[in-house]
């Protein structure tokens, strides 16, 4: 059975903003893109004041910047004037606390409209915020908190019991800790956040605030070690402009829906910051996962524009297989849907075609990291989609592809480094620096920094190839590219065509050390709903692998696990499956979904 694709109607209405990609690369600056934000009254540059109170100011206060929709399904709204009237409550409370300009506020909440005071008021106030997972444990917890000097951490009373306040002594330079929601009386040494801000004015004067100044505190997700901090700047925020209207096509009248959590880097950048600095109206999730309910939430808000993951897609595509039928889908209206856009892994062909067939738009993939702070290689709403292409470089960014030494890494003689030649060759990806959104620093690590560069590009780690059109391909981190019998494998194109048989929900790929051959290919696979994990299935898959790759980049082995080692971004950690066939130790865990 198919289900009739959407009518294409929703995105014929709307015209690109980048409709011509050669033009736009051609004509884009950056500098442009900074004069088509405010600027801040006197000078400066400051991102909450861009993401709101500009808003205000040209007279769209009354807009919902907000549809907080609450695990019951209730909506509440708030306006742009709200959210500066909260963000400026914020701000003076933490100057009448004494917190200013580079201090870290800390924040440990779920989605809402306390979260976005905090978030906003801690940039207007010149501090630093520094976002933190929700279900990190107590030991994350602290280890972050210490890590980036934390002076303020706003947190809910249940959340504080269950995570903070076995440490709490020793964490000796958080000042204020203060509660959101009820609960603060039976914690001493709190303070509630609800009364200060009820105390507060709703009115605050932005310090002046120079592009340079540290906004932001990001901790990477630790797929491949342990969570660097990257240090971003409030001049980030043109880069979050200029990205959202190119590869998230975003127009004021969108209605807009991030589903990344706000302790990574996408929740702040695309899910905060982009959305508000654009004008348009977001949707924040304050529920859990469930298919039926993001169906809803996209049919019922009208969502226009939705900002996922593979992980997310790959948990969608579990309950709606592409195979049909669409009765989930179907019984909600999501005409309004004009672009689907995902980050964070590598996006399986099987997604985007899935996307197609069952939402009735493609899914595009884009590229970023914590370091770039912004997106830098995307599939364009208006251009073609190669699916399994991660797209190509944003006007402003330029990137290219380094010839790789012995250890994986680009090959760098004499601080130089060479760019691959011929389309279609290996190689590390790398970018030149100054883009706004680049990170100034790992925080506490200066030679970590300093090595990230080299022959004047930023290494990113991760290896890729051009084809002869410009389009990027993911093929793995530097990492977790599996040398077998004089062959390079990347670990994604082997999951990809795993998970076009239609028995596996996901896949993790990594090479296990073997005399002989190097590596041998061992794949760690999930099996779909109702799936029983036979020896018969596991030849089947050995033989469909080998049929598709050619049996020097299929794996030789395969190992049914429905439970993937996750971090809490949702990537599978390679790096742990690889440890566990080893029988190695699997080194920092903390960013491990399930983990406490
Ligand atoms: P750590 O740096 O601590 O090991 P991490 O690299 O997973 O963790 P993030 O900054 O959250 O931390 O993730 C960026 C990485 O995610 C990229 O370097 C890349 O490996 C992967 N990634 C992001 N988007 C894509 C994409 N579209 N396709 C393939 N890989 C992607
Ligand atoms: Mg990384």
């Amino acid at each position: 059975m198919r289900w009739d694709p959407l009518p294409k109607t929703a995105a014929s209405r709307v015209t690109p903003n980048l409709a011509d990609y050669a033009e736009a690369r051609s004509e884009f600056t950056w500098d442009r893109a900074r004069a088509a934000l405010a600027g801040l009254p006197g000078g400066g540059l400051n991102m909450a004041y861009e993401a709101v109170d500009r808003h205000v100011r040209d007279g769209a206060g009354d807009k919902a910047a907000l549809l907080c929709v609450a695990p019951d399904d209730s909506v509440s709204t708030v306006t742009y004037a709200d959210l500066a009237d909260r963000s400026s409550r914020f701000a003076n409370v933490l100057s009448s606390l004494g917190i200013g300009r580079g201090d870290r506020v800390f924040t440990l909440l779920g989605r809402g409209p306390d979260l976005h005071a905090v978030v906003l008021g801690t940039l207007k106030n010149t501090s630093v915020l520094c976002p933190l997972f929700t279900a990190f444990g107590p030991d994350p917890v602290a280890q972050r908190l210490r890590l980036g000097d934390a002076r303020v951490l706003v947190t809910t009373a249940a959340l504080y019991r269950r995570k903070v306040a076995a440490q709490r002594e020793r964490l000796t330079h958080l000042d204020h800790l203060l509660i959101a929601g009820p609960g603060c009386e039976d914690l001493p040494g709190t303070r509630s956040l609800d009364m200060l801000m009820a105390a507060a004015p709703g009115h605050f004067a932005i310090p002046p605030t120079s592009p340079g100044d540290m906004a932001l505190l990001h901790y990477t997700s630790g797929t491949t070690g342990s969570p660097k901090g990257a240090v971003h700047v409030h001049e980030a925020v043109v880069a979050h402009y200029a990205t959202a209207a190119y590869a998230l096509d975003l127009h004021p009248d969108d209605v807009y829906w991030c589903t990344a959590d706000p302790g990574w880097v996408t929740g702040m950048s695309y899910g905060i910051v982009a959305p508000l600095v654009h004008g348009v109206t977001a949707v924040v999730d304050q529920g859990e996962y469930d298919a039926r309910r993001w169906y809803r939430i996209l049919g019922g808000q009208r969502v226009t524009v939705w900002y996922t993951a593979p992980t997310a897609l790959r948990m969608l595509m579990r309950s709606t297989p592409r195979e049909g039928p669409y009765d989930l889908p179907r019984a909600y209206d999501l005409s309004a849907l004009r672009l689907i856009a995902s980050v964070g892994e590598p996006l399986n062909p099987e997604a985007v075609v899935w996307g197609r067939d069952v939402l009735g738009l493609p899914v595009h993939d884009n590229w970023w990291q914590t370091e770039t702070g912004a997106i830098m290689i995307a599939n364009f709403a208006a251009c073609e989609i190669r699916p399994g292409s991660m797209g190509r470089p944003l006007p402003g960014v330029e990137a290219a592809v380094l010839v790789r030494g012995e250890d994986g890494r680009a090959r760098v003689t004499d601080g130089r480094v060479t760019e691959v030649e011929r389309p279609d060759t290996e190689g590390e990806l790398a970018l030149r620096p100054g883009w706004p959104s680049m990170f100034r620093g790992y925080l506490h690590e200066e030679e970590r920094y300093e090595a990230a560069f080299a022959g004047g590009w930023y290494l990113t780690g991760d290896v890729v190839r051009r084809d002869a059109e410009g389009w990027y391909w993911f093929v793995g981190r530097a990492d977790d590219v599996i040398k077998s019998a004089g062959h390079l494998i990347g670990p994604f194109e082997v999951e990809s065509v795993l998970m076009e048989h239609a028995a596996v929900a996901e896949a993790g790929v990594i090479g296990r050390p073997d005399p002989v051959v190097g590596d041998i290919v061992k794949a760690f696979v999930s099996l779909r709903p109702g799936v029983d994990p036979t020896p018969a299935l596991e030849r089947e898959l050995l033989a469909f692998a080998r049929g598709r790759l050619g049996p020097a980049v299929a794996p030789r082995e395969i190992a049914f696990d429905q439970d993937l080692p996750k971090t809490r971004s949702g990537k599978v950690m390679r790096r742990v499956l690889r440890a566990r066939e080893l029988g190695l130790p699997t080194g920092d865990l903390s960013m491990l979904e399930g983990s406490s």
